[in-house]
């Protein structure tokens, strides 16, 4: 996977790939990263990057021309519909986008590279997303001051994705997986500040332990994420034991309400 990060502060983007996971798998060639400074391809000497928008209004917006040359240097092409959208993605990070799932972050790991465009101030001229933009993604419903950490967070959730960047078996019940959150888990010593450990993860019995954390995943995904829940059924996505916890246990809260 190639990370193409188009910014203008793109050592806001490199201190990340310099450390911890991401590092490792560039040291071992399954990633790669190339940063773009934005304001490299400003045409005039100010290098101005940023304008006031038409129609009137608060903040500036960055500039189309320097977008599109950054854009057309990473290798972009305006869009014919034509492209192969599997292999390359560019996307453009912003709050009107399309909400950033564990399901879209293990569509987009398998691209061979993603193209990343961060804006800032109050975003960027329209002509670019519609010349370039393949899509257009939101890390959540709020409003972050420019791209980048929207652009971490994307890149952070695909890479660990991609094929021997972290262990497979990592990935099976981690939150999301299967459509259930994570169940509570547990290290050394076994009493810390008079709270135990739970007496099944030290009985050694696999079969009780696996029945256990199954029930602890549904127990908190109908807590906190009932929706979570509601589409994992509608998808088919719960085997038969995983649908009979989920009743046993909605039948419980309904009697414990009445
Ligand atoms: N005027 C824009 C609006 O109201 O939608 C907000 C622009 S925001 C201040 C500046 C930049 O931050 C955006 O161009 C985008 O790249 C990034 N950004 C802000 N919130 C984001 C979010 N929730 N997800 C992804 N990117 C975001």
């Amino acid at each position: 996977m190639k990370y193409t990060v188009l910014s203008l502060f793109p050592e806001i983007t490199d201190a990340y790939f310099a450390n911890s996971i991401i590092a490792r798998a560039i040291s071992r060639g399954i990633v790669e990263y190339r940063a773009i400074n934005i304001r490299d391809y400003a045409p005039d000497r100010h290098k101005t990057c940023d304008d006031a928008p038409y129609g009137g209004g608060p903040g500036m917006l960055m500039l189309a021309e320097p977008l599109g040359r950054a854009l057309e240097a990473a290798g972009a092409l305006p869009k014919t519909g034509a492209q192969d959208r599997l292999s390359r993605r560019l996307i453009y990070l912003s709050p009107s986008g399309r909400p950033f799932t564990q399901e879209l972050a293990r569509e987009l790991a398998a691209c061979e590279e993603l193209i990343l465009l961060c804006g800032r101030y109050e975003g960027i001229d329209q002509r670019i997303i519609d010349r370039y933009v393949d899509d257009e993604i939101s890390i959540g419903d709020y409003v972050l001051s420019s791209g980048e950490a929207a652009a971490l967070v994307l890149i952070d959730a695909t890479c660990r994705l991609i094929d021997q960047v972290i262990t497979a078996e990592s990935l099976e019940e981690e939150s999301f997986a299967g459509g259930l959150l994570e169940y509570p888990q547990y290290t050394r010593p076994e009493v810390y500040a008079t709270l135990e450990v739970p007496r099944v993860l030290l009985s050694g019995h696999h079969e009780n332990i696996r029945r256990w954390r199954l029930e602890k995943r549904v127990r908190k995904t109908l807590a906190v994420r009932p929706d979570l829940i509601r589409r994992g059924k509608a998808a088919g996505l719960f085997d038969t034991e995983t649908i009979t916890v989920i009743e046993e246990l909605e039948k419980d809260e309904r009697d414990t309400g009445d």
